[in-house]
């Protein structure tokens, strides 16, 4: 970085200083939601104690007190609730598109109105600021159920014009999805989510089941149930039909004696590649369909002639949203060897006036870790990192953590090679790494030297150069001049190690049909 260069920042520093005010305090107010001590699972449209009898705590993270109980589940819950499925399934597949697609939008309508409630649940369990549940999570959860309430009266259009019977210009009937020609749903699928967008995994999943005529069977992440129960009140409130949708709550054992169910058809899984690998592997030889979200580790890669300052807000939301717990995030951003040092200088600027605090104080840029378990494992990966090799490591932020709960500061590494661990392992958490290239070759080359391939961001002024990386780039979703940007819309999906099949758009249904 030139001298006249940091002159300017310098200088931009100190006046933006001179108005600088203290945040006051803004806490959201947990009044708006009733928790239960005990929270039972949803089977057959009621709430159900566990034949197991057995409870277990959900975690503030942000305190790290206990905020309720809920059921862990054995195999004979497991059991009762795919059979709740199956008998729906028998009405459920037989309801023309447009009756399924008026449950769907009224479950969506109802999300909007409840939505400061399932905000503030959703920060209470799982330790998100609440500006992101509020402006983020929850939005996107109705959308989700929104876009695929309308098409399900329109599957007969999941398939491509060249694929498909009826032609372009004759409206296809209004028929149900089983017992007809054309798309069939496949029966009752098993779902399991992780904890990071425990709403929004929901709607993921369950959205697009059911629009297809399939009934659900759905393990939200242990640390992270309460939403989905509340959702499962909002299932009740819009009268969705008895065993549509049965939720059994429990730790990984419960997602394995669902997976390997005789009555699943289909096996949707979002979490880690560890566990993916394990259902694959488990599911093998059986007729299950299967579709696996997995990990990631994504590039972000910022050429010379891209718009710095815009840059640097999205490289901080791409990697330190949700606390770094996203399975696209930025995380390893990959700059041009000309621009680093100023886009570092820039940085660390930027990063220093983030506020890490608790979740529900509207001010919170960083909020909680999800557990004690995963605060560990960011740690010891940031130590190990630490001693792998020459780099350099930041941790600009200014505030001081809260002294009870779990909390880490978002953290970046500099000057790092790609076959540092730092650069192939996902940490799941606020801690960038920082490589630099000379030229677009080294740029494409860098970003593929991984065995993920979830997402990328390439930021350039000329369409051309963003065209041309991204034609070569292996990941599914590639953002250009922008980072994490959901739409129902668009599919999302990865290759290699981040699983296969896609979430959302016309690709999304095709893994619940079957299209002969
Ligand atoms: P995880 O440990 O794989 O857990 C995911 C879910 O699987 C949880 O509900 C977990 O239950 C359950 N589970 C654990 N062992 C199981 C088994 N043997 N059989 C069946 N289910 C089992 O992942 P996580 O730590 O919760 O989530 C983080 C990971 O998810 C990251 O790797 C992230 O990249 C990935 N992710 C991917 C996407 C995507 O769309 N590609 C989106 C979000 C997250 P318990 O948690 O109760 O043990
Ligand atoms: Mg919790």
């Amino acid at each position: 970085m030139s001298s006249s260069d940091k002159q300017l920042l310098d200088k931009n520093q100190a006046s933006e200083e001179r108005f600088e005010f203290a945040y006051a305090p803004s806490l959201e107010s947990t009044d708006v939601v009733k928790i239960k001590a005990r929270n039972l699972n949803f089977i057959g449209g009621k709430f159900t104690a566990p034949k197991s009898g057995r409870y277990i705590d959900s975690i503030n993270p942000a305190t790290a007190e206990p905020l309720a109980e809920i059921a862990e589940s054995s195999a004979a819950d497991v059991d009762l609730a795919v059979k709740a499925a199956g008998r729906a399934y028998g009405t459920w597949s037989k309801l023309s598109g447009q009756e399924r697609g008026r449950y769907l939008f009224r479950i969506a309508r109802i999300i909007q109105e409840r939505a400061r409630e399932l905000a503030v649940l959703e920060t209470l369990d799982n330790g998100k600021p609440i500006r992101e549940s509020r402006e983020l999570d929850v939005p996107l959860t109705a959308a989700h159920f929104f876009y695929h309430a309308g098409w399900a009266d329109k599957l007969e259009y999941v398939l491509p014009p060249s694929r498909r019977q009826a032609s372009w210009t004759t409206p296809p009937s209004r028929q149900a999805v089983r017992g007809s020609a054309g798309p069939r749903s496949l029966g009752v699928v098993g779902q399991v989510i992780p904890w990071n967008f425990p709403l929004m995994m929901a709607a993921w999943k369950i959205a697009p089941a059911l629009a297809t005529g399939n009934t659900v069977v759905i393990k939200p992440a242990e640390t992270t149930s309460l939403s989905i129960l509340l959702l499962a009140e909002i299932f009740q409130q819009a009268e969705l039909p008895d065993g549509v949708v049965n939720i059994v709550t429990g730790g990984g054992a419960t997602g394995a004696n669902l997976v390997s169910h005789p009555g699943i058809a289909k096996v949707a899984f979002t979490g880690s590649t560890e566990v993916g690998k394990l259902i694959a592997t488990s599911i093998a030889g059986s007729s299950k369909k299967l579709t696996l979200e997995l990990g990631g580790k994504s590039a972000n890669i910022i050429y010379e002639d891209a718009a710095i300052d815009q840059a640097i807000e999205a490289v901080v939301s791409g990697i330190y949203t949700n606390q770094g717990h996203v399975c696209c995030a930025g995380s390893r951003l990959l700059l041009e060897e000309s621009i680093a040092s100023i886009f570092i200088e820039k940085l660390k600027r930027r990063i220093e006036k983030l506020r890490v605090g608790n979740p529900l104080d509207k001010n919170t840029d960083i909020g909680a870790i999800n557990s004690k378990t995963e605060l560990d494992k960011i740690q010891a990966l940031i130590a190990s990192a630490r001693q792998e090799g020459p780099v350099e490591f930041f941790e600009p932020v200014k505030t001081t953590l809260p002294s009870t709960g779990y909390f880490q500061k978002p953290c970046f590494f500099a000057g790092v090679s790609s076959s540092f661990s730092l650069n192939r392992i996902e940490v799941f958490g606020p801690v960038l790494s920082i490589s630099t290239f000379r030229t677009v070759q080294e740029a494409i080359t860098k970003a593929n030297d991984t065995p993920y391939g979830l997402a990328a961001g390439i930021w350039s002024e000329k369409g051309s150069k963003i065209h041309k990386t991204a034609s070569l780039l292996k990941a599914g979703v590639i953002w250009a001049n922008t980072y994490n940007k959901f739409d129902p819309a668009a599919p999302f999906g990865g290759y290699f190690e981040s699983g296969f099949g896609r979430e959302g758009g016309r690709h999304g249904l095709l893994s619940y049909l079957e299209v002969t």
